[in-house]
């Protein structure tokens, strides 16, 4: 069962930018892929059609096989909940402790404290941030900020998360303990898509890719045909 389908998806920004055309690909439950080109070749449009920051000039964007263009209002923030997104930067509240971060979704949707509380130790022990819950985020390393950021998304239990550009500011080492956070995630039922212009950190990973190309999909790559 597809959990994401791009049917025929093309955006237009005002003033002419066409960022993408004719995008169509599905995504399984339980799937993990990556979406890379140059830049400028439409990867984050492509997410943010998913998390309802832009909206698509034409084409549909499915989401458990509902449109999103009937996605409207009050709905948003209930749409917001199945899909966790990461940036590059982690935009997390500095003035806010890393439990703090992480529990602020499950405080919108009004759980009570002790439901939040214990839902936090447990995301953040999965991103092996444990000890570091009542750090402000300066307080971390890079890496660190990333996992908070990662276990914001990943706290109101997501059917999909996307990334963008997750490791553009750490190095080797911590991107591939990134990337093995992201890996484990299928099989606690979230998908993950992760967009990124690195295509040897992508190609390393042994996943299927979709490759953009000036706002086309001009490749869709299983793992089997990743060679060496
Ligand atoms: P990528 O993430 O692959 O770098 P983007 O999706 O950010 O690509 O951008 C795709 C194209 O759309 C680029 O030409 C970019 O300049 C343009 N673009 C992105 N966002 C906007 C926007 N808000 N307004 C106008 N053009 C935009
Ligand atoms: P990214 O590579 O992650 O898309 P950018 O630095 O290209 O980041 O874009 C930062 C912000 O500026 C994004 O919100 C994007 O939508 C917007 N943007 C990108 N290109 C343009 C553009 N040509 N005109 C207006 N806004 C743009």
């Amino acid at each position: 069962m597809p959990v994401l389908r791009f049917d025929n998806v093309s955006k237009q920004y005002p003033g002419g930018q066409q960022a993408l055309s004719d995008v169509g690909f599905q995504v399984d439950a339980g799937e993990m892929l990556f979406v890379t080109g140059h830049s400028g070749a439409g990867k984050s449009t492509l997410l943010k059609l998913i998390h309802l920051a832009e909206r698509p000039s034409r084409g549909a964007v499915l989401f458990d096989d509902r449109n999103l263009l009937r996605v409207r209002g009050r709905q948003v923030a209930l749409h917001r909940r199945r899909v966790g997104v990461v940036f590059q930067d982690h935009r997390l509240l500095a003035d806010r402790t890393v439990a703090e971060n992480v529990g602020l979704p499950l405080l919108l949707q009004g759980l009570r404290r002790g439901e939040i509380a214990k839902r936090v130790r447990a995301v953040l022990d999965r991103v092996s941030l444990g000890t570091r819950a009542t750090a402000l985020p300066a307080q971390l390393s890079a890496g660190e900020q990333q996992r908070v950021g990662i276990a914001r998304a990943i706290v109101s239990e997501p059917a999909l998360l996307v990334a963008d550009e997750p490791t553009g500011n750490l190095d080797p080492t911590l991107a591939a303990e990134i990337m093995a956070l992201f890996e484990s995630l299928p099989e606690r039922g979230t998908s993950v898509l992760v967009a990124s212009h690195d295509l040897a950190l992508v190609k390393r990973m042994r996943k299927r890719v979709l490759v953009l190309d000036k706002g086309r999909l001009v490749d869709d790559i299983q793992p089997e045909d990743l060679a060496e």
